[in-house]
C-alpha cells in the first residue's frame, strides 16, 4: 500500500489524494490552519452568538457525547462565552461507566440542563446488523442519531443555534479548513449516513423477518430535519472548531483540570491516547472493522494527527501503529451476540467491503486484551 510521506495514512483512507511529494491532502489542508487569522474568527464567533444570547429559553443546543470534544465545547461556551445551552445527548446504547461518571461531574460543575435520548434497543439491533451487511459499518444508528437527533430537538423546541465541537477538516478532506463548514443536511448526506437515508433504511428493515412492529415513525430520530424545517426555524448549525484552533491534547488537559474529566483505556490504542473515543464499549470492534476493510486502525489515525501538528515524529508513530493496530478486540464476542452473528459471518461481511489494494489476513490476526470494564457490559 502507498502511505503519506508525512503522516501514516494509507491510500485506502477516505477522501485521500497525494501531491507530487507524496503528502496527503489531509496534511496539506491542516497546514492551512496556520494561515487562518484566528483573532478575526473569534470576533466572528462573538458577533454570531451575540445575536442569539438571551432571546429564547436557551441560547443554543450543544450536542453532547461526553467525549473530549463535546466536553471542551460545552466548557468553553458556558465558561468563556457565558451561554445558557440545552445539552442534548443521543445515547447509542454503549456508553461506558467512566464516561457516564464524567458526564455527571461536568453537568453538575457547569450547572446545565441535559436532555438524553436512547432509541429502542430492538430497533438498534436490527439497524446494526443491516448497516454492517450493507456497508461493513454497524454504526448507522449512531452516526445518524448523533447528528439528526439534536437538530430535531432544535426544530421542535425552536432553538435556532446548534454548536458542535471539532470540524471534520481535522480528520478528512471532505471540507477544507478555509471553507465554511456548516453541519447541515448536505454534510449529513455527504459523509454521516453512509449513503443510506432513513427512508431507505426503513425499506430495508421491513424486508427482514419479524419486523411487523417497525414503523416509519421509529426512524424520526435518525432523520435530519428537512431544508424547509431548517429554513422556517432559521436554524444555524456550526462547529466551534471553525472559529478557534482545535488542539485535542491541550483541550483534554483543560477539561481534566477544570471539570475532573477522566480519560480511559480504549481497545487497540496506546495508553497515552486515553482521551480519544472513550464513549463507546464497542469502539474496538468498529476500529477492527475499519482495519479489515482499509488496513489501518485508530492508532494510525491518532499518530497522524500528532505528526501533522508536530507533536510526534513519523518513525515513533509507525512503531506505535505496529504495536497496537489490527488486533482482534475482546469486545467482538459480546458484539456478535447483540447482532446474532457468527465470527465467520462477520469476517465474510467485513471482507466484502475491503478497499483495494488492502487484503486482510485473518489467520495472522492477534487477539487484544479485554478492557478493565469489559465484564460490566455482558
Ligand atoms: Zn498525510
Amino acid at each position: 500500500m502507498k502511505y503519506c510521506t508525512r503522516c501514516v495514512l494509507p491510500e485506502t483512507h477516505e477522501t485521500i489524494i497525494f501531491d507530487e511529494n507524496g503528502v496527503c491532502n489531509v496534511c496539506l489542508n491542516n497546514d492551512k490552519k496556520n494561515n487562518i487569522s484566528w483573532d478575526k474568527k473569534l470576533e466572528d464567533f462573538k458577533n454570531l452568538v451575540a445575536q442569539y444570547k438571551n432571546k429564547n429559553e436557551y441560547d443554543c443546543i450543544v450536542p453532547f457525547s461526553g467525549g473530549k470534544d463535546s466536553t471542551f465545547t460545552l466548557y468553553k461556551l458556558v465558561n468563556d462565552f457565558k451561554l445558557k445551552p440545552l445539552v442534548v445527548s443521543f445515547n447509542h446504547g454503549f456508553m461506558r461507566k467512566n464516561l457516564l461518571e464524567n458526564n455527571n461531574r461536568t453537568f453538575e460543575a457547569l450547572g446545565i440542563d441535559h436532555l438524553s435520548f436512547k432509541p429502542n434497543w430492538k430497533l438498534v439491533q436490527l439497524l446494526m446488523k443491516e448497516s454492517l451487511i450493507r456497508k461493513g459499518d454497524f454504526c448507522w444508528h449512531c452516526h445518524t442519531g448523533i447528528f439528526a437527533y439534536p437538530m430535531r430537538v432544535a426544530v421542535e423546541k425552536k432553538i435556532p443555534l446548534v454548536i458542535w465541537g471539532e470540524p471534520s477538516s481535522e480528520y478528512t478532506a471532505y471540507y477544507s479548513y478555509d471553507g465554511k463548514e456548516e453541519v447541515d443536511e448536505k454534510r449529513f448526506n455527504r459523509f454521516v449516513n453512509l449513503g443510506i437515508s432513513s427512508e431507505d433504511m426503513y425499506g430495508m428493515i421491513k424486508q427482514r423477518k419479524n419486523t411487523e412492529w417497525v414503523k416509519k415513525s421509529h426512524f424520526l430520530p435518525f432523520t435530519f430535519p428537512s431544508r424547509k424545517e431548517m429554513m422556517e426555524n432559521k436554524i444555524r448549525s456550526i462547529c466551534l472548531g471553525s472559529y478557534i484552533p482545535w488542539n485535542v491534547r491541550s483541550q483534554s488537559k483543560i477539561i481534566s483540570e477544570k471539570l475532573g474529566w477522566k480519560g480511559d483505556k480504549v481497545e487497540g490504542v496506546p495508553g497515552n491516547y486515553s482521551y480519544e473515543k472513550i464513549e463507546c464499549s464497542v469502539q474496538g470492534v468498529r476500529d477492527y472493522l475499519k482495519y479489515i476493510k482499509r488496513g489501518y486502525g485508530r492508532t494510525a489515525h491518532l499518530v497522524s494527527i500528532d505528526i501533522r501538528n508536530n507533536r510526534l515524529d513519523r518513525e515513533t508513530g509507525l512503531g506505535l501503529v505496529n504495536d497496537n493496530d489490527g488486533k482482534k478486540p475482546a469486545s467482538l464476542k459480546r458484539f456478535l451476540k447483540y447482532i446474532n452473528t457468527s465470527e465467520q459471518q462477520f469476517n465474510e461481511i467485513a471482507s466484502e467491503q475491503k478497499i483495494h489494494p488492502y487484503n486482510h489476513e485473518f489467520s495472522s490476526t492477534i487477539e487484544g486484551e479485554p478492557l478493565p470494564d469489559e465484564n460490566l457490559y455482558n
